[in-house]
């Protein structure tokens, strides 16, 4: 994927760092934040290019990601091709998996419906991938009966904040989101508060400041809060086969 990111956050996130190309440039924002807290602020690791490979341009900061009109932003279209092509591979779209197949405890196969015709694959190795709504769903109506299938659903919340600077200019870093700070992460807090992950924005999403000569002058910034599982947190199968949550 060409991950573009900082070896620093490696004090984090151990493991982590060592990224296929150098990190994005920082706004000026996290800069002043990187002085202020060097444990604590880093480059955004991102799938966007920050150099240029092969066709792919470097990301220039558009902020048009879904179309990304110049390859910057990793796709499978744009980097897994070989794997796509492989002529051992089938992919199977406008398919719906209908039941996996157990023997001796183990999944063997699945059942799926196409224009209406049931197909059945075997395999030595069933991976199961329909995300946290389906595929619970999928278990159950396939007979699973785990008494945790289903539960603890939970997702993180996110609300989105503008912040008005004060003499710093925002918008010269070189990708959307070009910095993320941890410090509301982990600590005491949390015995009372969720933790919360920043993202600070190199984009204009509310446009620009509606102030003369300070246009610029703004941070939009995303606080993405955690939220606790929970038994209670139910997805189950509703009598029309769909999911209950
Ligand atoms: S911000 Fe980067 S990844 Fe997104 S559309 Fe622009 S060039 Fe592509």
């Amino acid at each position: 994927m060409l991950i573009a990111g900082p070896d620093d956050i490696d004090c984090h996130y151990p493991g982590a760092g060592h990224y296929a190309q150098p990190p994005h440039r920082m706004n000026d924002i996290d800069r002043i934040m990187k002085a202020a807290q060097p444990d604590m602020h880093f480059a955004m690791p991102n799938g966007r290019l920050s150099r240029p490979v092969g066709q792919r341009s470097a990301c220039c900061a558009t902020g048009q990601c879904r179309w990304c009109p110049v390859e910057a932003k990793f796709t499978a279209l744009n980097s897994m091709q070989h794997i796509i092509e492989h002529p051992d591979l089938d992919i199977c779209v406008d398919s719906k998996v209908e039941h996996i197949d157990i023997q001796n405890n183990s999944a063997r196969a699945i059942r799926f419906v196409n224009g209406g015709k049931e197909y059945t694959a075997r395999a030595d190795l069933v991976v199961l991938g329909a995300n946290g709504i389906n595929s619970p769903v999928l278990l159950h109506q396939s007979g699973f009966s785990h008494p945790h299938i289903g539960r603890y659903l939970h997702e993180k919340i996110e609300c989105t904040v503008e912040v008005y600077l004060d003499g710093v200019n925002n918008f010269g870093g070189s990708t959307l989101t070009t910095g993320m700070n941890l410090s509301l992460l982990d600590g005491e807090h949390r015995r009372e508060y969720g933790g919360a992950l920043l993202y600070f924005d190199n984009s204009w999403n509310y446009g620009l400041r509606p102030d003369f000569g300070r246009w610029r002058e703004i941070l939009p910034l995303t606080i993405s809060v955690e939220a606790l599982p929970q038994f209670t947190s139910v997805v189950s199968r509703a009598s029309d086969g769909r999911p209950h949550v």
